[in-house]
């Protein structure tokens, strides 16, 4: 084994497919738990196997219950740039926790924490603090909805929002990979007045405002879509949301929860600065705990209670302990971390791409940012339908040859990876020595 393959002493890298530790603890799990987990994706189910129990995470390293180490290209879905347990997120997080877990009341990190989002997002003047992606997205589209006094809202398929039962619509995420395009307990009334389109095609959306366009309250697009696979938006689709609602006075919401403070500083604004009403933020600004933020101008953002009248509210809101992660991984995303990102990002697909090459595999390898996905298609993939037609049979193999190798990937072809600052020439070193063999096993796969 070459040194850049060697596991940390005392720990094993994930060499071998049983997990017979994991494997227990997923009985356990599944008596008292729907599906042994608390969020579907997690379960392996596109990929099937024994999903991993984790015990620790540190730099760009995850650890199992059998002890297998693996490099990390999920990064807790998008959160964990700086890598798994940073020292400095680590001591703000146990400085806040010895002065008080929760109080209910205002407390001062809240507001430096929104000072950082709004200092780093021009159109944003106000936020408010949630606790997950999806509060942000159900409390924009009701802010959105109670600013225009209309009740349609309009999604693209393919584009996940959290579980919002108005946008459980054709979303992409876990909704895509169970297909389960309506879930069961979403009420045809409650997405009646979704109107789903196709991703970056602008003739669709103008031709809903043509036909509802008195009833749209707003749009609501992933910055850049990253749940169907990495599918950056088309040069000119968001600016062409932004001119199609002004004209026809419904909000455009810019849902940032994957993209914010991780492709850019700014997010996705960072690098297609469209002006939207309203944005919504997650995963990079909680630090890793469970805290999100919807936010837009001063004018907008004061309809909201107490201000306004459009009701939204949160007894752990604005938690110190989860401030204190965000704000301070926030504090550390300086342009070098954004460099970074962006080199491993082109570093792991370059890697990919070549492996998958001399393999003889048809693939597109796609950013959006320093998100990517691979698909396995011969044309670039540019919304759902794309998406849906490539030969994802071809994932389920390549996704457990690099598990075994000691790399875990997004455990679903419609995901994108994730990067953070904390890899090393090492860690593309096992990078690269566990691709030819899930490059082969890709090729080697039957529908
Ligand atoms: N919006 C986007 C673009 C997302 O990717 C996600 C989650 O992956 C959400 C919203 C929902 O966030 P959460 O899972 O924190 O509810």
């Amino acid at each position: 084994m070459p040194p850049s393959c060697r596991a940390k002493p005392g720990r094993q890298t994930g060499g071998v497919s049983d997990a017979p530790r994991s494997a227990e603890l997923f009985d356990r799990a599944r008596a008292v738990i729907p599906g042994g987990v608390n969020s579907p994706v997690r379960a392996f189910r596109a990929v099937g196997g024994t999903p991993r129990f984790m015990v620790n995470g540190q730099g760009p390293y995850l650890t199992d219950a059998d002890g297998r180490e693996y490099v990390d290209l999920v990064s807790s879905w998008g959160p964990m740039i700086h890598g798994h347990a940073h020292p400095e997120v680590v001591a703000a997080v146990q400085a806040a926790a010895a002065d008080g877990l929760s109080f209910g009341t205002p407390t001062r990190g809240e507001t430096t924490l929104a000072e950082q989002i709004v200092e780093r997002v021009a159109p944003v003047e106000q936020v408010r603090l949630v606790n997950s992606g999806t509060e942000a997205t159900m409390s924009a589209i009701r802010l959105a909805r109670g600013v225009t006094q209309r009740h349609r809202i309009v999604k693209f398929a393919g584009c996940y929002h959290g579980h919002v039962d108005a946008l459980l619509a054709a979303a992409g995420s876990g909704v895509v990979t169970f297909g389960l395009p309506d879930t069961p307990g979403v009420t045809g009334a409650q997405t009646a007045e979704t109107i789903v389109v196709p991703y970056n095609d602008l003739a669709a959306v103008e031709a809903c405002f043509t036909e509802f366009g008195d009833d749209i309250a707003c749009v609501i697009t992933e910055a850049a879509a990253g749940n169907m696979g990495a599918i950056a938006p088309d040069e000119g689709f968001n600016a062409g949301l932004r001119e199609i609602t002004y004209r026809h006075g419904a909000l455009l919401v810019m849902d940032e929860v994957m993209t914010g403070f991780r492709v850019s500083a700014a997010g996705w604004y960072g690098l297609d600065p469209v002006d939207a009403d309203l944005f919504t933020f997650g995963k990079v600004m909680s630090g890793g705990l469970p805290a999100a933020a919807f936010g837009g101008r001063a004018e907008t953002m004061s309809l909201l209670a107490p201000e306004g009248p459009v009701y939204q509210a949160g007894t752990l809101s604005g938690n110190p302990v989860a401030v204190a992660a965000g704000s301070t991984s926030l504090r550390l995303a300086d342009a070098a971390t954004y460099a970074t990102l962006d080199a491993n990002a082109r570093t792991i697909g370059a890697m990919v791409t070549a492996a998958l090459t001399n393999a003889g595999v048809t693939h597109q390898l796609q950013y959006a940012g320093n998100m990517f996905s691979v698909f396995f298609a011969a044309d670039p993939v540019r919304d759902f339908a794309g998406a849906q037609a490539a030969e994802t049979f071809r994932y389920k193999p390549f996704f457990h040859a690099m598990l075994d190798a000691g790399v875990y990937l997004p455990p679903s072809a419609f995901e994108s990876w994730f990067v953070n600052t904390a890899m090393t020439d090492e860690t593309m070193g096992r990078i690269e020595q566990a691709l030819p063999a899930a490059a082969q096993a890709a090729a080697s796969a039957t529908a």
